[in-house]
Formats: structure tokens, sequence, C-alpha cells
């Protein structure tokens, strides 16, 4: 075995199964497939239908431990463990994994499908295109911006009158509203059908979405980490008419729209969920939204197929979902509702769905259960945490980025990694006991951990109340490096578990923030800006206090503080703003400054990015 070949050599090496050879084998049927090229396969929300009757599976997040800022293995292990699950103890598993974005690929991270002989093939079509849902996201997102400043240059240069003519057109004579004009009227309290009788004041605010242009919190997307276009200015040409306004652009995974995909359960809640889109306030302090604009049906129609996961597979022929990919930051940091649930039917009841959750458990474990599970009703088993050496001796005190004039002090040094397993280990373990689920350590092992580390992390996570400890081999090996994992989660998916929400979700905004950064960060308190106060006080009063929060904070920490390794305490939560996603469903605290738009470096991935014209071979994407 030869453990120098890179990601994309061992990924080319293996010749993926047909994809509708794949779909027979998990028991899809012909037409349930809608195939993208020989080896990935949009499949259909029918299937939910047909099977709605067989039990669900096994359901098992896979979270880790406070990362470096490399990864510490979550997608590798998510991957190794069903190649175990499936291709050596014969119990039938899924993989749920998110889409990366082309921003981190092209840029400093790379791709995200796995790594060594644990990885999603064929790795080039999982990290770039995929089956275009991103493409998908990134109209539709900015088809609702151009909505915008189209509709604040109408507005501003039209007559009530004229905007009423041209917004409901005469046919034949007569005007009729548009069932999603009906639905605006039917928010204003005006209970008229026939378009004639709407008084002059009712045409006006009809007509009028009157955007305050200082509120609008919509922007642009592309799915590039293309930092120039952070803050633009738009509408300077002479045909604006003088509607100029600043803006800016987030990267099309931070886009409310991949969260409402990641978050629906049918194509009639997406279409709900991308009609209540708030993108701005009226100068009268009203929220308006894609539905106001007149825009929801059509956002409908372009993410019509997105909305259906895509088939693909392990190195080891087994099955996986990809489904969409919101950032852990800003958004909620997990694959969609939809790919689960159809997973989980077909693995049927002793099999397993194993999903992942982004960044450390304090981040996307936290958003797992109370965001997505409350949004899909569905509870997970197992949590799988995953650790890895290096990590643990950052926790325990060693540097953040191992330079190599630290490797001598770093070499089994069984003081760090004890201090590192007894604080952040120690400490996600006891956060995902809070929602009642057991807890299996993956440790992740390099080629340069040693057997007394290793066996030093095993026993402490035992005795922080673990229901188990492994080594996972996954990475140099394939399932075989997994056998352990997979039979320890296999034990501890028999046990009974004990699910529970961390918060009403009837509790106050602020008291909802306040558990969170208490129970999950090891916070005293929370300090609120006054600005974070104001608009806690404005969502309350819009109706939107009965929402889950998606706390937006580095993950490199468990508190606000990117520095602080370990289990921080002695800290007070800063709330610097709040914002809402009401069309995804969460309120969102800003804790700290998020960046929405990464930057390149001044080497970034796409150097090494190449294709060889000859073979068609792609080159440099690890
Ligand atoms: P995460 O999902 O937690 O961000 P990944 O699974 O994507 O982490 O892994 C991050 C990177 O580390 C990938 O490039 C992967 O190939 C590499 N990696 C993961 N596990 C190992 C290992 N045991 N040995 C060497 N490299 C690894």
């Amino acid at each position: 075995l030869n453990l120098y070949i890179s990601d994309i050599e061992i990924s080319r090496a293996q010749i993926p199964k047909p994809v509708n050879q794949l779909a027979e084998e998990v028991g899809l049927l012909p037409e349930e497939l809608e195939a993208y090229g020989r080896s990935k396969a949009k499949v259909c929300l029918s299937l939910l239908d047909r099977l709605h009757t067989q039990p669900d599976g096994k359901y098992v997040l896979v979270a880790g431990i406070t990362p470096t800022p490399l990864g510490e293995g979550k997608s590798t292990v998510t991957i190794g463990l069903v190649q175990a699950l499936s291709a050596h103890l014969s119990l039938n598993s899924f993989a749920c994994l998110r889409q990366p974005s082309q921003g981190p690929t092209f840029g400093v991270k790379g791709g995200a499908a796995g790594g060594g002989y644990a990885q999603v093939i064929p790795m080039e079509e999982f990290n770039l295109h995929l089956t275009g849902d991103i493409h998908a996201i990134t109209a539709a997102n900015n088809l609702v911006a151009a909505a915008i400043d189209a509709r604040m240059l109408h507005e501003a240069t039209q007559s009530d009158k004229a905007l009423f003519n041209r917004l409901v057109p005469s046919v034949n004579g007569v005007r009729k509203f548009s069932p999603i004009q009906f639905s605006r009227l039917q928010r204003l309290g005006i209970d008229k059908t026939n378009p004639a009788s709407l008084t002059p004041e009712e045409v006006t605010s009809f007509v009028r979405l009157d955007l305050d242009p200082s509120k609008i919190t919509w922007q642009r997307v592309v799915d590039t980490n293309d930092r120039f276009l952070r803050k633009i200015t738009v509408g300077q040409a002479n045909t604006e008419k003088g509607q100029i306004r600043e803006t800016g652009f987030d990267i099309a995974v931070a886009s409310e729209i991949m969260a409402i995909l990641a978050l629906a359960d049918s194509l009639e809640d997406m279409k709900n969920r991308l009609a209540r889109m708030v993108v701005g306030t009226s100068r009268s302090g009203q929220p308006v939204t894609t539905e106001d604009l007149g825009v929801s049906g059509a956002l409908t129609v372009l993410m019509k197929d997105a909305i259906k996961p895509t088939l693909m597979q392990t190195l080891e022929g087994t099955p996986v979902f990809v489904h969409a990919g919101p950032f852990a930051n800003i958004a909620h940091g997990n694959s969609s509702v939809l790919a689960d649930k159809l997973a989980l039917k077909l693995v049927g009841r002793d099999g397993f769905v194993v999903t992942e959750a982004g960044f450390g458990a304090d981040i996307g474990m936290e958003k797992f259960f109370n965001i997505k599970c409350r949004a899909s009703g569905l509870r997970p088993n197992v949590v799988v945490l995953v650790a890895t050496i290096r990590a643990l001796k950052m926790h325990g005190g060693g540097p953040n980025r191992h330079k190599p004039k630290d490797i001598p002090s770093l070499y089994l040094n069984l003081s760090l990694v004890a201090a590192g397993c007894h604080s952040n280990l120690k400490k996600q373990i006891q956060i995902a006991h809070l929602f009642g689920i057991p807890v299996v350590v993956a440790l992740n092992v390099f080629k340069t951990d040693t057997q007394a580390e290793i066996d030093l992390v095993c026993e402490i996570a035992k005795g922080c109340g673990a229901s188990d400890a492994v080594p996972c081999n996954h990475w140099a090996q394939g399932g075989r490096g997994s056998i352990k994992l997979a039979q320890a989660v296999n034990e501890a998916a028999s046990r009974p578990s004990n699910f529970q929400f961390l918060y009403n979700i009837e509790m106050p905004i602020a008291d909802k923030i306040r558990t969170i950064a208490q129970k999950v960060y090891g916070a005293d308190d929370i300090e609120l800006s006054p600005a974070a106060k104001d608009k806690i006080d404005y969502y309350n009063q819009q109706g939107y206090g009965l929402l889950p929060i998606c706390m937006a904070k580095t993950h490199l920490s468990l508190s606000h503080m990117p520095d602080k390794k370990g289990a921080p305490t002695g800290f007070v939560l800063p709330i610097r703003d709040v914002r809402a996603s009401i069309g995804a469903g969460f309120i969102y605290p800003l804790v700290g400054t998020m960046s929405t738009m990464p930057g390149l470096p001044t080497r970034p991935c796409f150097y090494d990015i190449d294709l060889d014209p000859v073979t068609g071979e792609i080159t440099g994407l690890f």
C-alpha cells in the first residue's frame, strides 16, 4: 500500500460501478433515477411515498472536537464508517454528505470528498459542478437581487396607476390578480378579488413595496472566493437613473436558499419557505418578502431539480447521497433533511445512515439537533465524535499549527494529549450528552501518532462517559481500517437513547441564546449590543420569536475567541448583532465578525489544478 499517492490518483484508480447498477443494489426503481452521466444520478422524491411504510434505519451523526484549521477528518470518518458497515459488516448503509463549495476547492482547503482510501468517487465530479445544484442556487439568489433593484427603480420612476397597470395587466379588457398577488393582498388585509374595486389607498399599498435601500439584507452570490465583491456599488449606469446603492456579494453556499434546500422536507415546503424569505424592510418598518416581489414561484422553478439528492458511491462501491452544503458559520452546516429521510427508508430497519455536521460539535452538532432535527422530526441514535491527536495536543497547550521545529517536543507528548482530552474532548462529549445521545469517539489516526498516545485517548474518552472510543485507520486502509468503529456504532445504536432539545422553542430569543452560550460554549453569560437588543424587539413584534437559534461563531474555539483552545471558562459571549433567515426558519446572532465571502490566499489551490488535454485527466484536486 503506497500512502504517498494523491487523493485524486486513488480516486481515479477505482472505476465506479455504473450508477444504475448502484441504484438497483440499493432498491431504487429505474423510474426513480435521473442519471447525470455514468456515475451520478438524482433521485426522485416520489421514493418517499413508495417507501412510507418502511421503517427507518439507524441514524448516526458524525461531529468533531474543536478542529485545527486543517480539519480533523469528519468527512473521511463518515465515508470510512459506511465502507466498514456495508462492505465489511454487511449492514446496509448510506452516507449523507454536503456538496462542497468551489470557494474552498480553488482556495485554501481543497476538496471535501474525504481522503486517502475513504473517498466519494469520482472525486472531481463530487468537488466541481456535481449536478448543478449550487449553480441553481446562485441563479435563484441573483434573480431575487435583480428583482429588488428593478422594483426599486420602477417604484421610483412610475406613478401608482402606471405600476398597477403593469403589475396587473389587462387581458382582453379584464385585469386579474395572479395567485402570488392574492397572497400579497391577503397579507395586506385587502380582501378583494376584483382589481377594479381597489381604493386608491389600497392600490398604493399594493404596488409600493417601498423598500428602504439602507435596510436591504439580500446580497448577490457567486461560488468563488472573490473578496473584491464583499462591498460593491450598483446602479451606476445612466439607465438606472441615479438609483445607486452599496451592496455586496456572499459566497453562494451562504445564501439563505442553500439553507432552505437543506431544511425543506418536500417540494411544497421548499416553495413555502422560498416565498417567506425576507429581503429587507419597507420605509414604514414592514418586512418585504420574495412573495411580495412576485418572484417566489420562479425561484421554485429554478430549484425544482436541486431538491433531488444526488446518488454517488464510495471507493468501496457503497451508496452516498450528496445534497446541499450550507455554511456552518452563518447557516446551520448540515446536509439535507430530504437526503437523510430518503436514505433512512432505503437502508431499512437494521441499516445505518451516517450524516455529517460541520465544524466542532459545539457548532454543527448543536445546530443539527436544535435546527435540523426540529425541522425533520428525525432523532439520531448515536453521535460519532471525531478527534485527532494533533488537535488534542493543540487543546492541551501545544501550538495551533505544527511547524517542523515543534515536532520533537510534540512527538509522543502524552501530557499534552491528556490535557487536550480532559478539556476539549471531555466538553464535546458532555455537549452530546446534553441531548441524551450516546457518543462513540472516533480517533482518526495519522501516521505520526504513537500507540501510547492512541491508547491514552481511548482510555480517557471512555472515562469521560463515551460509550466507546476506538482508533480508525480508514484514511490508510479504507473500510477495513474502520471495522472497530462500525462495531462500536452498531453496539451503541442498540442502546436506548433519550433525546431532548436543549431549549424550549417558546423561550424568549435572548434566553435561547443564553442557554446555548452557557450550556454548550461554557460562557458565564451573554452581552447583547444595543443593535442586537433592538433587532430582538423587532423580531418579537414581527412574530419571529418562535424560531430556533443559529449561532454565527468561530469554529476554532468553544468560545468566541479563536485563540482560546481547550474548554475556556470565565467569559461573557458578546452578541454584536442578530439577523433572521425567515424562509430557512432561524434567527442568527452574530458573535464577532463572520466573513460571508472568503478571499484567495497568495498561492491558492488552483495553481495545482490542471487538465491533460490528451488523456482528459484532471490533476491537483488533492
Ligand atoms: P473535515 O471533514 O473534518 O473538515 P476531512 O475529512 O475533509 O475533514 O479531512 C481534512 C483533510 O485531512 C483531508 O484532506 C483529508 O484527506 C486529510 N486527512 C484526514 N484524515 C487523515 C489521516 N488520517 N491521515 C492523513 N490525512 C488525513
